[in-house]
């Protein structure tokens, strides 16, 4: 048996992340809001391009400013997929509202556009569709419901970074769009996220509740003397250590996208034969999607093989993980009413799917022992 063990995911520091932290120590400015945060707010205003990008410190705190700056209440109702992390629905279950999940794609494994009409009501407050792996949801579709019923959308483009539907960026089609940053996503600070703003007239209170409710961000331009609770709100900031490493993982933007374009493509290629013997589905990317390259999954015939191979890869030290547990049938979501068969897709898909190593450490070698594993795997 080899030596090489194969981690699902190892974050690792290429460029000058290290050097920049050092930097913003020797900055003199470590809270929120400093030299190196404003740099990763410009980067990403610049290459996406969207009027405003705000760090915070998770995408789930993104998520939760987004639910905030949409005014949710009790009562409200939100649309999301039942194929997704916790955190898309619970930063707005926090402010009260009920969670109402539609099924996803079999395809792209994304919120399926043509259920959602049937899904909004007068309490429909927000859509909050997931560009899964990184390949864009169907938005010509999506928009159009949401402009139609004039209902906002926010993308939880956790995944999505950089990735593009026809042409145009991921995370610029919403009102809002949130990032993460967490050290499983293709760009890391550890911990980290940031909210998007495409509608301007946001951008002011959004910059008050990410300051406690204060309107300091105001002071520091110059627009008032003195700064004071004007809106609730808490302290969506990370530290300026944490942007200097983010922004020295940011600024390797073509290196790490390219590393891992090689990575999945080399998945894709070298698997293609065997999935069709095996019967196993990898994924689907439209020719409309510039995805994001964040993930690489396959679809086992059912939740038995998937069982055995995920054992099967780890008895060779090979590390490969599941996805999503259908939100629907979680407790909270039987709470909300959620029942087998709501969404047979996404249930379906949950108990076939896993996800192999991918990472930017993630070296040819390894990647090599994997997909040789992987090939020799028998049913
Ligand atoms: C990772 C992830 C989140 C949460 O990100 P954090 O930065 O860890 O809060 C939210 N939504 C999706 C789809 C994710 O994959």
């Amino acid at each position: 048996m080899s030596e090489i063990r194969v981690d699902f995911n190892r974050p690792e520091p290429f460029g000058r992340e290290l050097e920049y932290m050092a930097e913003a120590v020797a900055n003199g400015h470590i809270s929120g809001d400093g030299p190196f945060t404003k740099k990763v707010h410009s980067f990403l205003e610049r290459e996406l391009p969207v009027p405003k990008a705000l760090l915070t410190t998770s995408c789930t705190h993104a998520l939760e400013m987004a639910a905030i700056l949409l005014d949710i209440q009790d009562g409200d109702e939100v649309i999301v997929p039942s194929f997704t992390f916790v955190s898309t629905i619970n930063a707005f279950v926090l402010r009260g509202a009920r969670p109402v999940f539609v099924d996803i794609r079999p395809d792209t494994l994304n919120l399926d556009e043509s259920k959602l009409d049937a899904a909004i009501t007068p309490q429909t407050k927000v859509i909050v569709p997931v560009h899964y792996a990184g390949v864009g949801c169907e938005m010509d579709a999506i928009m159009q419901i949401a402009n139609q019923r004039n209902i906002p959308l926010v993308e939880d483009n956790a995944h999505g970074l950089f990735g593009k539907y026809k042409g145009q960026h991921l995370g610029t089609f919403g009102v809002m769009a949130t990032q993460s940053f967490h050290e499983t996503k293709n760009f890391t600070s550890g911990e980290g996220g940031a909210l998007l703003i495409n509608n301007a007239e946001l951008i002011e209170r959004a910059e008050i509740i990410r300051e406690k409710g204060t309107d300091r961000s105001r002071f520091f331009r110059g627009q008032v003397d003195k700064y004071t609770w004007v809106d609730i709100g808490s302290s969506y900031l990370p530290s300026d250590i944490l942007a200097a490493f983010l922004y020295g993982q940011l600024e390797q933007r073509d290196q790490i996208q390219s590393h891992r374009k090689t990575l999945w493509e080399t998945y894709f290629t070298a698997l293609t034969d065997w999935a069709k013997m095996m019967s196993v589905a990898l994924p689907t990317i439209p020719a409309h999607s510039d995805h994001s390259y964040h993930m690489f999954y396959i679809l086992l015939p059912n939740l038995e093989l998937r069982q055995k191979f995920i054992k099967y890869l780890r008895e060779l030290r090979i590390y490969s993980m599941f996805h999503y547990l259908p939100l629907h049938l979680s407790d909270m979501g039987k709470h909300f009413g959620g029942k087998p068969g709501d969404c047979p897709v996404t249930e379906d898909i949950s108990d076939r799917l896993v996800r192999l190593p991918f990472h930017n450490g993630l070296s040819a070698p390894e990647q090599e022992q994997a997909l040789e594993a992987i090939l020799e795997f028998k049913t």
